[in-house]
């Protein structure tokens, strides 16, 4: 699409800003190779556009939840090692496998799976296997279950079933500086990979670090980073900086056109439940995007749009498809942009806003736009 073309509304994605975010980040983590975690389409900027993109500015592997996810990066022509790590049983892992795609194990069910999968294939199947070093979520528990674990993939890479390219883990608190947890996942991760080491593992990549450890805990960087949002131009949280503190520039930009303007008198109640009634006379600008497309219903009362010039305030609920803007007796065009969120050097909000009005964190903001928003790549 062209990018001026006059859309209801529209994301445009940056992706010179993509690349060079992802050239920042090989700056800073010299010596670690870099995975672009392209996830829920990319953190919803577009997975294959994404991906593309980050390879050909250096990024090195790929890294998806599911297995679907990377299958489609695959079937979409990417080369390279790809990771996925959500799996459930009955998952595609014969797919993978043909696929190349690497598999990540977190217990002894998943490698039953794998080896099976690998066995019908007649080929090996390339599997990390993922540490639970104090996250509590995904990852195999240290002590007997990593032991079995790391036993039983070996005999299964010596039977030529498997390769253990990867050993690997995920922080808990990494976007919050000093947190005791941090070193303490660490040292569980350093002893976990010495005892798969001891055992006879012989990993290709070894990896814990997401993006705000990329970008602020050299020590964590071992062989690979996986950074997913400081891709996308956002800090992974307020308290570690802006985007700029780190070189970074935002690559998604989200605006509508306003799809009326039009003069009410006060005391008029705006959108559902009327939380919004007009102090006085007034224009209203209505903004054709609503919560089907990802604007959070949160943001009633409190989203920030720029529009002509002036930021103005989502002025009563959210709707499915619409909110509105009170603007004050200014009378932009019906079709004046609105623009959402974007880097902010065009005086725009930015996502980092969005998620402090909704009570949450930027990284819901990016992904959650929806499919009905046309991606326009610039
Ligand atoms: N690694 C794993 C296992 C993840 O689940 C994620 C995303 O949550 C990432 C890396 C990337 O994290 P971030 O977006 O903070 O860089």
């Amino acid at each position: 699409a062209e990018p001026t073309a006059p859309l209801r509304a529209r994301a445009e994605i940056d992706l010179g800003a993509l690349r060079a975010n992802v050239r920042a980040l090989r700056a800073r983590t010299p010596g670690a190779a870099l995975m672009a975690v392209v996830k829920s389409d990319g953190y919803g900027h577009g997975a294959v556009p994404c991906a593309r993109a980050a390879l050909a500015a250096g990024a090195t592997w790929l890294g998806t939840a599911t297995p679907e996810e990377a299958l489609a990066l695959r079937a979409a022509g990417l080369p390279g090692p790809i990771l996925c790590w959500l799996w459930v049983p009955g998952g595609p892992w014969r797919q993978a496998i043909e696929a190349g795609i690497d598999v990540s194990l977190s217990g002894m069910w998943a490698l039953r799976e794998a080896v099976a999968a690998a066995r019908a294939a007649g080929r090996p199947a390339r599997v990390q296997l993922k540490a639970d070093t104090g996250l509590g979520r995904n990852g195999c528990q240290p002590g007997p279950d990593w032991a079995e674990l790391v036993g039983e993939a070996l005999r299964a890479e010596a039977e030529g079933l498997v390769r253990v390219t990867g050993l690997w883990s995920h922080f808990a608190c990494a976007d919050e500086p000093g947190h005791p947890s941090i070193t303490a996942q660490l040292d569980r991760f350093r002893e976990m990979l010495a005892y798969a080491e001891e055992q006879g593992v012989r990993p290709e990549v070894r990896h814990i670090a997401n993006s705000p450890a990329a970008l602020t805990l050299p020590e964590t960087h071992f062989d690979l980073v996986r950074t997913g949002i400081a891709l996308y131009g956002i800090s992974p949280s307020p308290e570690l900086g802006t985007p700029a503190d780190f070189g970074l520039r935002p690559v998604m930009t989200l605006s509508a056109s306003l799809a009326l303007v039009k003069h009410v008198p006060g005391g008029h109640g705006v959108s559902y439940g009327h939380h919004y009634v007009t102090p006085g006379e007034t224009t209203l600008g209505l903004v054709p995007v609503g919560y089907a497309d990802g604007i959070p219903r949160h943001a009633s009362g409190a989203g920030p749009v720029l529009v002509d010039g002036k930021w103005r305030t989502v002025a009563g609920r959210v709707a499915m498809d619409q909110f509105v803007v009170d603007l004050g007796g200014d009378e932009p065009a019906v079709g004046s942009e609105a623009v959402l969120f974007g880097p902010g050097d065009r005086g725009e909000p930015t996502a980092e806003d969005w998620a402090q009005a909704c009570g949450t964190i930027a990284y819901e903001i990016v992904t959650r736009i929806g499919t009905r928003v046309p991606r326009v790549y610039v």
